[in-house]
Parts: structure tokens; C-alpha cells; sequence
């Protein structure tokens, strides 16, 4: 198998990776924002970096710092801020892109202890990677399914082929001027896969991003232990009809109010 098939793990490179998650004494790189180094870019409290611990061969990893506050997440932000964060990740994730060294670039954000994220404090990871396109087993597929809430521009649905399962959520807009409107979509969205999603029993959540022309998706996914039929067979799952249906209205009615709190302009 070549290099153009899978990603190569160096475990060299990630020893000393700082791990707060489990022992919360630990130093946090992220509020020393003194001693940052390689930064690429920063507005105002986001900071866009090399990732010091590259554990990936022929990759570019880098993180995006959401925001100066260690426990800041997309569920406990502002509007405001949520949206500046969702505009600041596109912009450098679409630089890269731009850049046109890459095979293909992905953008992504683990949160919580089985998200497989090392670090509490809120970040996006945006990976160039040099041979492998990171984009070969998903398919248009993944991306649509049973409607939660659907207008001209924004469509919001449950996966009936997950890339992974069970239940994951997409929100798609047809142009990038949208990403105000995707933003607040998946801040309630997280929130939902937090507070309420099976009575709140899950810790921790997935975002992934990915580009179809204009179209910008965005797949959002509570994370759990990984079933043995995905791991030994790829076989993904999904929820019944029924019990999507539920978690559908549901989702819905945190939309509805949203819209009508007048925190989204584009929805005629
Ligand atoms: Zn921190």
C-alpha cells in the first residue's frame, strides 16, 4: 500500500503532546498565547498556528485557536463570536486550499474525551495534506437524507448513509455567503448534541468540513466507541426512521426558534 492510500503515523513526533484531558494540573499551550510560536495569522483572540507536534508524514497540520477562554465552546458562545470563529475558520481553511500544494486540505474540530481530541481548549485542526486525498470514501451521499429544515439557500438534514454513523447532521449552504447562517445552525446544532441529544448522555462531538464547488457542508456528529461493525467492516449505521423522525421535530423546534429570534437575516 503506498503512501497515496493512508496516513503515516510518526510516534516520535508525538511524544510529549501535552494531554490535558485527563490530568487537569497540566499546562495548557494555548492560554500561554506568549509563547506561541510558528503563528500564521491572528484576529483578535483567534490564533491560526503550525501544529508543533506534526504526527503525520507529508502533512501540514495546523490549529486554529478559537478563542483566549480554555473553556469557550461553540455551545456556550455568543452569536456574535460563534459567527466570527465559523468566518475566521473558512478564511484560513480556504487559504490553504488556495495555496494549491496540497492533494486536498481538511478541516475539522474534535471536542470532548471521545472526540479524539488532546486538548480542552476550543480549536479547529486544519491539515494539508501532500499525497492523500483526504476526501476518497465520502460521497455526496453522506451528505443529504431525512430533512430537519430546508430553504433556498440552507438545508439542514440527517444522514441516511453516514461516512461512520449513527446520527450525523448536515448543514449545507450553496454559497460561502451563507456561513453566517451555517454558523448559527450549528451552534444550536451542538448545543442540541450536548444538552439534549439522548437525554445529554454524550460528552463529546465531531465537525467536519467539506467543499462541493460552492457548496459548503458541514457534518456534526456526537461521538461515542466506535461500533466493531464500522471498525472490522465499514459498515455504517444509522438510527431507525422512526427515532431519526423524533430527533428531526425536535432539532426543528430549536430552529424554529432561532428564526424567530430574528438571529438569522437570510431565511425568505
Ligand atoms: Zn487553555
Amino acid at each position: 500500500m503506498s503512501n497515496k492510500d493512508v496516513l503515516v503515523f510518526e510516534i516520535e513526533q508525538a511524544k510529549g503532546k501535552p494531554r490535558d484531558i485527563k490530568k487537569k494540573a497540566d499546562y495548557c499551550p494555548f492560554c500561554d498565547t506568549e509563547h506561541l510560536t510558528n503563528v500564521i495569522d491572528q484576529k483578535d483572540d483567534m490564533i491560526w498556528l503550525e501544529n508543533k507536534f506534526k504526527t503525520l508524514q507529508d502533512t501540514n497540520q495546523t490549529i486554529v485557536i478559537e478563542s483566549h477562554d480554555h473553556n469557550g465552546d461553540i455551545s456556550n458562545y455568543s452569536v456574535a463570536k460563534n459567527r466570527e470563529v465559523f468566518n475566521y475558520i473558512y478564511d484560513c481553511w480556504n487559504q490553504m486550499i488556495q495555496t494549491k500544494k496540497y492533494q486536498s486540505v481538511l478541516m475539522y474540530k474534535n471536542f470532548g474525551p471521545m472526540s479524539g481530541g488532546s486538548l480542552r481548549h476550543p480549536h479547529f485542526q486544519i491539515i494539508g495534506l501532500d499525497k492523500v486525498n483526504g476526501y476518497k470514501h465520502v460521497e455526496p451521499e453522506n451528505f443529504t437524507g431525512m430533512k430537519v429544515f430546508e430553504n433556498k439557500h440552507i438545508d439542514v438534514n440527517i444522514s441516511e448513509k453516514p461516512v461512520m454513523g449513527f446520527v450525523e447532521f448536515n448543514i449545507v449552504i450553496n454559497n460561502p455567503k451563507y456561513l453566517d447562517d451555517l454558523a448559527e445552525f450549528a451552534r444550536v446544532t451542538v448545543k442540541y448534541i450536548l444538552d439534549d441529544f439522548y437525554g445529554g448522555k454524550f460528552d463529546s462531538y465531531n465537525i467536519f468540513f467539506y467543499r462541493d464547488g460552492r457548496k459548503i457542508i458541514c457534518k456534526l456528529t456526537a461521538r461515542y466507541v466506535v461500533s466493531p461493525y464500522f471498525v472490522g467492516y465499514r459498515l455504517s449505521q444509522r438510527d431507525g426512521d422512526k427515532q431519526m423522525g423524533e430527533i428531526a421535530k425536535v432539532l426543528l423546534e430549536k430552529f424554529h426558534r432561532l428564526v424567530k429570534s430574528a438571529e438569522i437575516n437570510n431565511l425568505e
